[in-house]
């Protein structure tokens, strides 16, 4: 099975190598949000299984949310190789000041592992490969016995790199191979391993495990499944944006919404454990949707705590310009803390449900009277 870049770096990081924090969106609104949470450029990479994405087009830059929006938009049209883009990556842009190529590989002919690494990573390996291959250091593991560290940095130091290098380049190769090894895996591949201010990154990932040994690896398999939609959405015909933290609760609050005579503009169940983040992207979501006067958000701190649920819907409404029409009902765990956050926002809240309901209603009616006019 191969894996996408970004669940083959989350396995890369649990055996100690350094990537980048990133963020995988799958449509330029979000896109755009997660960019304004950057403080520099940042570098859109589509997700596909097919290598080569450099070359075909499907790494980007953007330097703001707005060229974000645009370059992701882009970037979700393209097909690379008959592969759809359907996800990117998003990450800080790298100022790279060398790149490196590591791979950890079967040697089918040789029966045993094989290390590729060359102190000339990145776009141009395979050409690198065939014009200059003294340049690709190749060395077979012996399976039968342990790989040690040493071994590791031996082969960072054919590989030429600077005296200082040949330690931590030394530790990834032994790391990478560790990957390799305890994941099952048919190459486990850093194509470029990057220098920075910050160190060495891995700004690439591949990584393929053997089908027969998946079984073994039930979590990163689903870490690498597709994910599913975060938010059950659904558009309705009324006015009041309904969001629930859980269907049950949601349902709810329509119920109400239309006993005190109100219609629902949206089912919008954030689910049971919705950080901060997913009530800021709930909220644009339904702000985003014109029908919507109202915005009734019906929250029961659990497992999201109340006061997480506040910070949320402050970030939101500090995102979005214009003014919001909301009313918010905040009860459960740390529904204190998640209080005073609102009332320090100067942001209104119910901790009843019907009392809710009824001012989200009656706050439309106004709203419409007034348009009325
Ligand atoms: P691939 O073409 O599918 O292997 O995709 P990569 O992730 O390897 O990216 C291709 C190339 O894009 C790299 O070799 C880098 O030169 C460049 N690149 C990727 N990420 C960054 C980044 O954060 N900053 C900069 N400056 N270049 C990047
Ligand atoms: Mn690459």
């Amino acid at each position: 099975m191969k894996f996408f870049e970004h669940s083959a770096k989350k396995v890369f990081e649990s055996e100690g190598i350094k990537i980048f924090e990133g963020h995988v969106v799958y449509s330029p609104e979000e896109a755009m949000e997660v960019a304004t949470e950057f403080s520099g450029p940042i570098v859109l990479k589509s997700q596909v299984l097919v290598g080569g994405r450099g070359k075909a087009g499907g790494i980007k830059f953007a330097d703001n949310s707005g060229e974000a929006f645009e370059i992701a938009k882009e970037l979700l049209s393209l097909k690379i190789k008959g592969e759809e883009v359907k996800h990117l990556l998003i990450e800080e842009k790298a100022d790279i000041k060398k790149e490196f190529f590591l791979s950890v590989s079967n040697n089918r002919a040789n029966k045993t592992p094989i290390i590729m690494a060359s102190a000339e990573g990145g776009m141009e390996i395979e050409e690198l490969a065939k014009t200059s291959p003294e340049k690709i250091i190749r060395y077979n593991v012996n399976p039968l016995k342990e790989f040690l560290p040493y071994e590791a940095r031996e082969i960072a130091r054919k590989m030429g790199v600077g005296s200082e290098l040949v330690s931590p380049i030394g530790n990834i190769i032994w790391e990478l191979y560790n990957v390799y090894d305890k994941y099952d895996a048919e190459i486990a591949e850093i194509n470029p391993l990057i220098l920075t201010d910050d160190g060495l990154i891995a700004a690439d990932a591949k990584l393929e495990i053997e089908n027969d040994a998946l079984f073994r690896h039930q979590d990163q398999v689903k870490q690498n499944r597709f994910r599913k939609k975060d938010f059950a959405f659904v558009k309705l015909d009324g006015d009041i944006a309904v969001i629930g933290n859980g269907a049950g609760l949601t349902l709810t609050g329509m119920d109400m919404v239309t006993l005190f005579g109100g219609k629902p503009a949206t089912f919008l169940d954030i689910g049971g454990g919705a950080s901060d983040g997913s009530i800021r992207k709930a909220l644009n979501l339904v702000l985003n949707y014109a029908p919507v006067k109202v915005v009734f958000l019906n929250v029961l701190g659990g497992i999201t705590r109340a006061d997480d649920v506040a910070r949320g819907v402050i970030a939101a409404l500090d995102d979005n310009k214009r003014k919001v029409n909301i009313v918010i009902r905040l009860t459960g765990t740390n529904e204190e803390e998640g209080q005073k956050l609102f009332e320090e926002a100067g942001i209104p809240y119910e901790i009843s449900l019907e009392e809710a309901a009824k001012k989200a209603v009656k706050l439309c009616e106004e709203i419409k009277a007034k348009e009325a006019k």
